[in-house]
């Protein structure tokens, strides 16, 4: 009996490692091959000039988010993969941002080494810094942290212009209440999901056009689970048109 109740937990303990490898591994980068260079961690196969446009990159980045937020607070673990160590971190292929409770992991594909990018994952670590981990986690829907990441973000596909071309060509928008945990978000074809976002920025972007920056992020710095910020979620989700 004894033996059958250890197993079951070294199962359920090689679970939690196989889900969690990549935030272990991202974890564990200072003790990697990884060459920590300007805050940013370097794969060794990324050169010295790839290494300037990226880090230059990333201060045009911080100034576009920094436009709306005023001073960044973020202070982001930046990993910069190569396309043989990319997988180690992150399931996607361009960038991705890791949330922990005392800061943001951010990795970087090559794929992701571009400004769009750079801002779009920078937003995410800004609002983790403003709202700390537990907030993050439990009261802030899915749809609201991508479509505000996704606004300074300006691949074609995510812009205005791409969401009017879908609904002028019959589609609908999706409902972004239905879009609350991630599982729901990022569901579906590399399409319904471009389109997802490009809902959640739209939203975003209708909720910005009567409302200064100064005043969002006041009331981004107080969201809550209480009611009265999830009234105003509830309001800034049901702007599309
Ligand atoms: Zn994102």
């Amino acid at each position: 009996m004894r033996r059958a109740a250890l197993l079951v937990a070294l199962a359920l303990l090689v679970a939690i490692l196989l889900r969690e490898r990549r935030a272990l591994a991202a974890n564990f980068v200072g003790v990697s091959e990884f060459e920590r260079e300007g805050g940013v961690y370097f794969a060794p196969s990324i050169d010295i000039a790839k290494r300037v446009a990226l880090r230059t990159q990333l201060a045009d980045a911080r100034r576009r988010v920094a436009a709306f937020y005023g001073p960044l607070r973020a202070k982001p673990t930046i990993i910069a993969a190569d396309a043989g160590s990319r997988a180690r971190f992150m399931t996607g292929s361009t960038g991705e941002t890791q949330y922990r409770p005392g800061d943001a992991v951010m990795v970087l594909a090559p794929a992701g080494h571009n400004v769009d990018v750079l801002a779009h994952e920078l937003a995410h670590a800004e609002l983790l810094q403003r709202l700390g981990y537990l907030r993050m986690t439990w009261c802030v829907p899915t749809w609201f942290d991508e479509g505000l990441a996704v606004y300074f973000d300006q691949r074609p596909f995510y812009r205005a212009a791409a969401y009017a071309a879908r609904r002028r060509a019959g589609a609908r928008p999706p409902p972004l209440l239905s879009l609350d945990d991630r599982q729901a978000f990022f569901a579906g074809s590399r399409d319904e999901l471009r389109f997802r976002y490009a809902s959640a920025r739209h939203a975003i972007e209708q909720w910005l056009a009567h409302t200064s920056p100064s005043a969002a992020t006041r009331w981004i710095d107080t969201l809550r689970c209480d009611r009265a910020s999830q009234r105003e979620l509830a309001r800034i989700a049901e702007l599309l048109d």
